[in-house]
């Protein structure tokens, strides 16, 4: 089959009663384009859909046996006589220009929606296409409506109404080609980068830079051992892109509305309204502090939540299971005493009562040599022993005792929060 190199005009259409009309392409256009996407639409999506729509024409040969170009039915695509203003001013803007692939008119295959990414052709068909990438895609669908290869109609739309002109519309979703009228025609100049979409639209279009880097590898590099590796890397780097290039589209999207109310809500000092309606879970926390945490507490943290509910239990619970003798001693501290250091206790109120004694008892005990002397001392010393002196020391000892205990008993009582 000879390359189609322009746009076919006139094109024979295969009416519904089997009758064939030659019409000039843009009166065919005219009732196409209509069908394909509302007239409501953004003037860029509308001419990009006509291009597309001529181009698609131009190449179709399913109806060369009845002696037609195309039928009108979506089997080619849908046409019909009602005309309207904004499609056949698109249509008429357009007239002549078709896309190209290496001079050749295109196969400009479309569908209503992809789901972040156009398909390339061969994943849905059996051959390859080359300017039939898959592509990354705003229009924000999570599911394909359609075949999903080409361009996304509602991608088109978004990309209009961010600013892209159809040509870098139809460059998007159409891998490597020019759109021009004539075949022998200078190539359009490069759009601009879209400057009328917000920040994450810029930042999204940069990225996509990055992305048609990896679609240029993925072309070059060969489909066999070794290279298999790096293009599924490649391809992986890619997807990843397209899913940052979708969301980036959708926060434009997003910024451009939303962002606009809610500076008007601070503007106007609505702030109230602002959190109430675009953070509920902030404002709802706002209503009931102490209730949200302790909710929170309780679905996500039981076992800080059993604290602020008691808390010396909980710790009690923690001390039983980690250091069991320092439970025992919170349990009863002044208990806990007498029993574990209670003889060392008794010692150290003997030393203090009577420490002459009780040194020659601790010597006799260590069987130590310095018994015998020491007690020789102790009688030298004898009645230097003041009794008054014994009574202070055993008062002051009592005394100690006691402070300590009540020391003891009210650090523990005092520990326990309101
Ligand atoms: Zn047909
Ligand atoms: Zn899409």
């Amino acid at each position: 089959m000879a390359a189609i190199t322009e746009a076919k005009d006139p094109i024979r259409v295969l009416m519904p009663n089997g009758s064939v009309v030659s019409m000039a392409m843009d009166e065919y256009l005219k009732g196409v384009v209509p069908h394909e996407v509302p007239p409501s639409w953004p003037s860029e999506a509308l001419r990009a859909q006509a291009v597309a729509a001529r181009s698609y024409a131009s190449t179709r040969t399913a109806h060369l046996r009845q002696g037609a170009d195309v039928c009108t039915t979506t089997h080619c695509q849908a046409w019909g006589k009602t005309h309207y203003p904004a499609t056949d001013k698109a249509v008429d803007f357009t007239h002549g220009v078709v896309i190209r692939y290496k001079g050749s008119v295109i196969q400009a295959f479309f569908s209503a929606h992809c789901d972040g990414h156009t398909r390339n052709s061969e994943d849905v068909w059996v051959t390859a296409l080359p300017y039939c990438r898959s592509v990354s895609c705003p229009c924000g669908y999570t599911f394909v409506f359609g075949h999903g290869v080409g361009m996304c109609q509602q991608g088109a739309r978004t990309l209009a109404k961010s600013g892209h002109s159809y040509i870098a519309i139809l460059k998007h979703y159409y891998t490597d080609v020019e759109v021009t009228a004539k075949a022998d025609e200078l190539p359009e100049p490069e759009p601009a980068p879209p400057v009328s979409g917000g920040i994450f639209c810029k930042i999204a279009f940069y990225i996509e830079f990055v992305q048609s880097a990896c679609f240029t590898l993925l072309d070059v590099l060969p489909d066999h051992w070794p290279f298999v590796g790096i293009r599924s890397f490649v391809t992986s780097v890619k997807d990843d892109l397209g899913k940052v290039i979708a969301f980036l589209w959708k926060a434009d999207t997003w910024a451009l509305t939303v962002g606009a109310d809610v500076l008007t809500r601070v503007k106007t000092g609505d702030l109230n309204g602002l959190i109430e309606d675009y953070a509920p879970g902030v404002w709802s926390f706002f209503q009931d502090p102490k209730g949200k945490v302790k909710g929170y507490l309780k679905d996500n943290y039981p076992e800080l939540w059993s604290f602020q509910d008691d808390p010396k239990q909980y710790v009690l619970d923690r001390l039983k299971e980690t250091h069991e003798e320092l439970h025992n001693f919170a349990l009863d501290p002044p208990g806990w005493i007498n029993t574990n250091i209670g003889d060392v206790i008794d010692e150290v109120r003997w030393f203090i009562r009577d420490p002459y004694h009780f040194v020659h008892w601790w010597l006799l005990k260590m069987d130590s040599p310095l018994a015998p002397w020491w007690a020789d001392f102790r009688k030298e010393l004898g009645d230097a022993m003041d009794s008054e002196t014994t009574k202070m020391q055993g008062w002051v000892t009592g005394r100690m005792l006691h402070i300590l205990q009540n020391v003891i008993e009210r650090c523990w009582d005092k520990g326990e929060p309101e």
